[in-house]
């Protein structure tokens, strides 16, 4: 089970990708966690990463790339991977595809996790402010990040034919179940 899933902050990505990972027992595999983690064991990197991740920027691409694509790759032998929040930009979803195509080990189906804009602001300013980069202020921000540069990957993997719209407004466990009728169809 090879899956992506895409989606703006709030909506439900990493609680998704917690219960796809245990149900169909592959690794969930966060990019922001991988970088919080480095952050948290005050490496040269983790102090780098930082700054990107406390002001809700994008960290840069070719930096990404090299924390997160062994590990996806490493990924293979646990039996897939159900990626959050890695690729966000179009840079990196070409990239990551090459590098997958390459290794017969491309994405089977990319989650887009809809969620209307009105529901969306009501989560963001629910959210506490127990993480660095979670205050209102930086949650605005990184929706815009979303807008305009992971949003559009909407349309690069529209054309590569394995997009899947589910509907992440409904209560959470209304929206699992829709994730998983998708993905039992695809399971392997
Ligand atoms: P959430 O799941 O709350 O939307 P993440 O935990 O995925 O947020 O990401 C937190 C932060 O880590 C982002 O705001 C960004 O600074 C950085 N980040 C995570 N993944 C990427 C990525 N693929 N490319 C660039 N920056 C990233």
């Amino acid at each position: 089970m090879r899956v992506i899933m895409l989606g703006p902050p709030g909506a439900g990505k990493g609680t998704q990708g917690e219960r796809i990972a245990s149900r169909y027992g592959v690794p969930h595999i966060s990019s922001g966690e991988l970088f919080r983690d480095e952050v948290a064991r005050q490496t040269e990197t983790g102090k780098t990463l930082r700054r990107y991740l406390d002001a809700g920027d994008l960290v840069p691409d070719d930096l990404v790339l090299s924390l997160v694509m062994d590990r996806v790759l490493a990924a293979e032998a646990e039996g897939g991977f159900v990626l959050d929040g890695f690729p966000r930009t179009l840079p990196q979803a070409q990239a990551a595809a090459k590098v997958a195509r390459d290794a017969n080990m491309s994405a089977q189906a990319v989650l887009y996790l809809e969620v209307p804009a009105e529901v969306l602001s009501e989560r963001l300013a629910d959210r506490g402010e127990g993480r660095a980069d979670d205050t209102v202020q930086v949650a605005r921000h990184r929706l815009d990040v979303y807008t305009e540069h992971t949003k559009p990957l909407v349309d690069y993997y529209e054309q590569r034919g394995i997009i899947v719209r589910i509907d992440a407004s409904p209560p959470v466990d209304e929206v699992s179940e829709a994730i998983f009728a998708v993905l039992d169809r695809i399971d392997d």
